[in-house]
């Protein structure tokens, strides 16, 4: 039986797990990609992060946490969660590949790429949500990103180095991204901004794609036609439809103390799956570090 079980391999559950063995709990944490690392692995540089280098890719970055797991002593096991019993003495976690126990439980799971409206069987191949590993599919085309926040800014810079144009599309008024990001999209001459304007439908076949542009104050609807692709941001889902009897928020986000605490009995959660209005690797980070001391304290004084 593990001392604690952690779900997921975001920047979260890793620190939690460092933190974990630091404290000599025996740790393992499941992750049901073949990388470890969740979202900041996609992520083409890495910003605003203590410590980060000036450039440094997800992976790059990523990878060192890794490996400060694996040195540490945490076992990282590539198996989907299933299933998990929350109120069972000890914890029962199921995966794709069998049945563990743990004392104590952190959930850190993160979330899930929100989809388009529009995205369906027929425009599957013709859409992505992470820019990084599909940079490939941007090369010498003119490409469409949606959404104005910091990420969907910061992989337009980054796309604009590989596509012949840049699109950015934004419902809003104006873009939410910081000064800074938005400083370096207005400098550069082959990014092009569309607020007020959402993407209705992406049609067509690779080489030949229609992208349906809305004007959402006019209605106006601009038809743009040919080697186009397109990357949305737009947010993500917490992965919570696992979790029963967990206090959730209406948007689905696990509801903690100032612990780290959830309503049940030593399950912990931490990151991008709780509800906090800030979402950045410092804030998953500083999140797994107190789930895990917590609960080897607690572990300490049972
Ligand atoms: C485009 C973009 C750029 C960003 N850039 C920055 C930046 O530069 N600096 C910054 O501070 N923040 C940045 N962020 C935010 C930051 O990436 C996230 O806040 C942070 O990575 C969240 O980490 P996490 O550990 O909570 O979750 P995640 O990274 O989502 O990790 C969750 C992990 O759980 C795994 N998982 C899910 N379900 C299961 C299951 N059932 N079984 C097993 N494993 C499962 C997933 O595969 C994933 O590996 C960016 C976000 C985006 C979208």
């Amino acid at each position: 039986m593990y001392d604690v079980i952690i779900i997921g391999s975001g920047v979260a559950g890793l620190t939690a797990a460092i933190y974990a063995r630091s404290r000599s709990l025996k740790t393992a944490v499941f992750e049901k990609e073949e990388n470890v690392g969740g979202i900041i692995r996609g992520v083409s540089f890495v910003t605003h992060y203590p410590g980060v280098s000036y450039n440094e890719r997800g992976d790059e970055f990523v990878s060192k946490i890794e490996d400060q797991t694996r040195d540490a002593g945490a076992e990282i096991i590539h198996e989907e969660v299933t299933k998990v019993d929350l109120n069972a003495d000890p914890k029962v976690v199921y995966t794709n590949n069998g049945k563990y126990e743990a004392k104590k439980i952190v959930i850190a799971n993160g979330t899930a790429p929100r989809k388009l409206d529009c995205h369906s069987e027929d425009n599957d191949t013709l859409i992505s949500y992470d820019a990084f590993a599909d940079s490939s599919k941007a090369f010498g085309k003119e490409v469409f990103i949606v959404g104005g926040s910091d990420g969907a800014v910061k992989e337009s810079i980054f796309l604009a180095s590989l596509a012949n144009k840049v699109h950015i599309t934004h419902q809003g008024e104006a873009l939410t991204a910081i000064e800074a990001f938005q400083n370096e999209v207005n400098s550069k001459n082959n990014i092009e901004v569309h607020l007020n304007t959402r993407i209705d439908s992406i049609s067509g076949e690779s080489g030949n794609v229609t992208v349906k542009l809305r004007d959402v104050k006019t209605d106006e609807i601009t038809e743009v036609s040919g080697d186009h692709y397109v990357f949305a941001y737009i947010g993500g889902v917490p992965n919570t439809v696992l979790y029963e009897g967990l206090d959730l928020t209406d948007k689905g986000y696990i509801v903690i103390d100032k612990n780290m605490k959830t309503n049940i009995d030593g399950v912990y959660a931490a990151g991008d799956i709780v509800d906090n209005d800030v979402r950045q690797i410092s804030t998953a980070a500083s999140e797994g570090t107190i789930a895990a001391i917590r609960i080897a304290d607690e572990l300490k004084n049972a």
